[in-house]
């Protein structure tokens, strides 16, 4: 009896699970066409002087009947049914053109970069960097404006290949950041071997340092790290006062977090943070 009760109990969250994917994936087919993407843009600051230095961009899918919804809830989808090619181009064209627009908009000379996130699945070959030419070309952001998050497993799958696409990339003046710092494996390799710039402290290193000290010194060495290797650290997730003061202090460049902004919709960011004077 209560085996039988298991058998169905289980198999109804199963379906239950499988239907939740199938709706997520008949409605994803069309996002695109039906412009149901958003991009959310949050804030990095000088850990010094506080001024806003860029932005990263952040996907939504605005869905018709269940609201905002956010990445990690579709991308993994969106990667099985092959769509982050497309995905990737819209991305990149409209957070290139955002900011061109803001650019234009803002006291001449004032520098701000966005910063894009490249997924560890996506195409990652000729096509990004086709890509990331017509994206500049067609917004008119100059290169060394555009920033690409990379994640470190993204660089364990396939090293050769992305290592040729990535030094095209960053041969045109495009920075490359390596996103979730210390999560993956081999970090410090890839760190000689990519043409990187920036690294990314995850979130999980800066979380906790308030009550424990060998987090503290974990954090303080990711720094060192990065300084050592003559890259800039960006600390995320810096979500209060302490946190903030202890990157400051350890020689960390950039700051983005709760503390300072939620990632928000462009014009909501343009009038919180992009009001000429
Ligand atoms: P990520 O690139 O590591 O982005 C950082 C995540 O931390 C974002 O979640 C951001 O909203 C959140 N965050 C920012 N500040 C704080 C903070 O102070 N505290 C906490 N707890 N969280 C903070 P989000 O927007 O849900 O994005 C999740 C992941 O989805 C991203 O992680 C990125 O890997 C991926 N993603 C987002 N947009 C894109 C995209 O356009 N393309 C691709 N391929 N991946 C994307
Ligand atoms: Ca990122
Ligand atoms: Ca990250
Ligand atoms: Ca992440």
């Amino acid at each position: 009896q209560r085996g039988r009760n298991q058998l169905q109990f289980y198999s109804e969250a199963l379906d239950l699970a499988v239907r939740r994917r199938q709706h997520i994936a008949t409605g994803l087919r069309q996002a695109l066409e039906l412009e149901q993407f958003r991009l959310f843009y949050q804030g990095k600051f000088n850990a010094h002087t506080g001024v806003l230095e860029g932005m990263e961009a952040l996907l939504r899918w605005q869905h018709p009947q269940d609201g905002l919804i956010a990445p990690d809830s579709f991308l993994p989808i969106a990667e099985e049914l092959g769509m982050m090619d497309a995905i990737c181009e819209w991305v990149l064209q409209t957070a290139c053109q955002q900011t061109q627009l803001w650019l234009q908009q803002l006291a001449p000379g004032r520098r701000l970069s966005i910063a894009v996130n490249l997924s560890a699945s996506q195409n990652l070959r000729e096509k990004l960097l086709q890509q990331v030419e017509i994206a500049l070309l067609s917004s008119g952001l100059p290169a060394e404006l555009l920033e690409l998050e990379i994640t470190e497993n993204a660089l364990i799958e396939k090293p050769r290949e992305l290592a040729e696409v990535l030094e095209a990339v960053a041969a045109i003046g495009v920075t490359l950041s390596l996103d979730d710092f210390g999560t993956g494996f081999s970090s410090l390799e890839h760190v000689k071997d990519f043409p990187i710039k920036v690294l990314k402290i995850d979130k999980s290193f800066v979380a906790g340092i308030e009550q424990d000290e060998r987090a503290r010194r974990l954090l303080a060495a990711l720094i060192n790290f990065a300084s050592g290797f003559d890259v800039l650290s960006v600390a995320e997730g810096v979500e209060t006062e302490a946190q903030a003061q202890f990157c400051r202090e350890h020689g960390c460049h950039l700051l983005q977090g709760y503390l300072y902004c939620k990632p928000m919709p462009p014009e909501q960011f343009m009038t919180q943070f992009l009001q000429p004077l």
